[in-house]
């Protein structure tokens, strides 16, 4: 049996206003090629850059957030290579003084990944390569956008791990909105290194696989490799250093290139950036302004009532635990109930109809109101869940059972007289409830349709009982 060992390196689109070095806008998503440029992103000569003071501060936020130690210097340095994406022929990144070390992001269970090193680097730009022409293009909107680059040690033991990291870093950069973490929009690049050993025997020969766009993609890579690295060695024979691609149609790893060793990017300090210090205050700033993380809502959420399962589930999705905070607010009855409607009833709509909860319409106040109404026994809960697919898109409950008449009939004569009726109409039925008194049920439903769902099913079971000469039992 092959033990993986597996590290892995993120990067994360930054949210911030401008770019990293110059004050085009940061986010030129879905925009017109190279529409968000000027001569320092360009890499023009003569052109100087200077550094977002957003983007160092939503870098130390989030390296505290991943318990990493923020030293009281912190440097940028060029990272020289060609490639026609980059405009300048380098990358100003960092190198031995990155904004965090050492930190560490806790899982589910208690287990703890460390992170080796957090930094800030510039994004390059895109190539396209049309299809009607035998040129490629440039578009150089992303060049020069910040990004956060996280690198964890060689601490996870399996891809379902590695998957569980992944939603834990985007839960936390979502949480303080210091980037979506959207891999779907190119917000969230995973590479993965991996190799196989026997328990106990020193670590093997590693293979990285770059460029992954999805956590599912991450673990499936994940899965295949160590298969792969597992036969080779089985067989005898040996694992090559080397760099792969993830093939997503044929669901496998491919060769891209070998390793010849390092490569040199010949780093050395930004000469035209200072070097910056973090002081003290500034840190206790940073800690001021660092809104509430995922793991600590997941302790108040538990500590309002909460099950662990659903508190995770909110938590750690900041979308839903910002509908849930909302609501609650609005609606103060128990949190438990809440969260039942909001991960069954709501999340089930929004599955079916495939979208997110920021696509639908649902307000949390809305959401708040129908649960108020349920409880007052102002309507049931099968009325409830009738009109959720209308508050999804928009609607208001409060208005809706007034326009409708869905008010549950609570008057008891009223529902005395259609008891009446029912049984006065199903001899037979009746005649059968002596031999099996669940037989009753039918006579419910009966008087439940009559009343269009609105008679308080407990107040029929009441005087059916009653009428009958039943037992009272469910
Ligand atoms: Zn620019």
């Amino acid at each position: 049996m092959f033990e993986p060992v597996i590290g892995l390196e993120i990067h994360l689109a930054m949210k911030t206003r401008t770019k990293m070095f110059c004050a085009c806008p940061a986010d030129s998503f879905g925009q017109d090629p190279n529409v968000s440029t000027c001569p320092v992103c360009l890499g023009l000569p003569g052109s100087l850059p200077t550094i977002n003071q957003e983007a160092i501060e939503k870098a130390i936020m989030f390296s505290l957030a991943l318990n990493c130690q923020v030293p009281e210097f912190t440097q940028f340095h060029r990272k020289n290579y060609f490639y026609p994406d980059a405009p300048k022929n380098y990358q100003i990144s960092q190198y031995d003084r990155p904004v965090g070390e050492h930190g560490y992001v806790e899982l589910p269970g208690g287990r703890r990944i460390d992170i080796t090193r957090c930094h800030v680097e510039e994004d390059a730009g895109k190539l396209v390569h049309p299809s009607y022409a035998d040129h490629s293009l440039v578009d150089l909107n992303r060049a020069g956008a910040p990004l956060i680059e996280m690198v964890t040690e060689p601490d996870i033991r399996d891809p379902q791990e590695a998957r569980e990291f992944l939603g834990r870093v985007r839960a936390i950069a979502q949480a303080l909105g210091v980037s979506d973490a959207n891999p779907e929009e190119g917000k969230m690049r995973a590479d993965v290194n991996i190799s196989v050993r026997r328990a106990g025997e020193p670590f093997g020969t590693k293979v990285e696989v770059k460029n992954l766009n999805s956590f599912k993609s991450v673990q499936r890579a994940l899965e295949y490799e160590i298969k792969r690295q597992s036969h080779i060695l089985e067989d005898g024979g040996s694992i090559q250093q080397c760099t792969m691609g993830w093939d997503e149609g044929g669901q496998k790893t491919v060769l891209q290139r070998l390793k010849e060793g390092e490569a040199d990017y010949r780093y050395f300090p930004e000469p035209d950036l200072p070097t910056m210090r973090i002081s003290q205050k500034w840190l206790k700033r940073v800690r001021e302004i660092t809104p509430e993380l995922p793991d600590a809502k997941f302790e108040r959420y538990v500590a309002l009532g909460l099950r662990e399962y659903d508190a995770g589930l909110i938590a750690y999705d900041v979308a839903l635990s910002k509908f849930f905070d909302r609501s609650l607010a609005s609606y103060q009855g128990k949190s438990q109930h809440l969260a039942n409607w909001l991960n069954g009833d709501v999340t089930g709509w929004l599955n079916s109809q495939e979208i997110k909860l920021s696509a639908s319409r649902l307000e949390p106040e809305h959401l708040a109101a129908l649960l108020k109404l349920i409880d007052s026994g102002t309507i049931s809960g099968k009325t409830a869940k009738d009109i959720l697919p209308e508050l999804m898109q928009g609607a208001n409950p409060d208005v809706l059972i007034e326009e409708r008449s869905l008010k549950q009939i609570t008057d008891s004569n009223a529902i005395e007289k259609m008891v009446d009726g029912i049984i006065a109409q199903n001899p037979v039925i009746v005649a059968q409830i002596a031999a099996n008194p669940k037989a009753v049920n039918a006579l419910l439903g009966q008087v439940m349709r009559e009343s269009k769902g609105k008679a308080k099913p407990e107040l029929v079971r009441e005087l059916l009982a009653q009428k009958l000469g039943l037992e009272q039992s469910a």
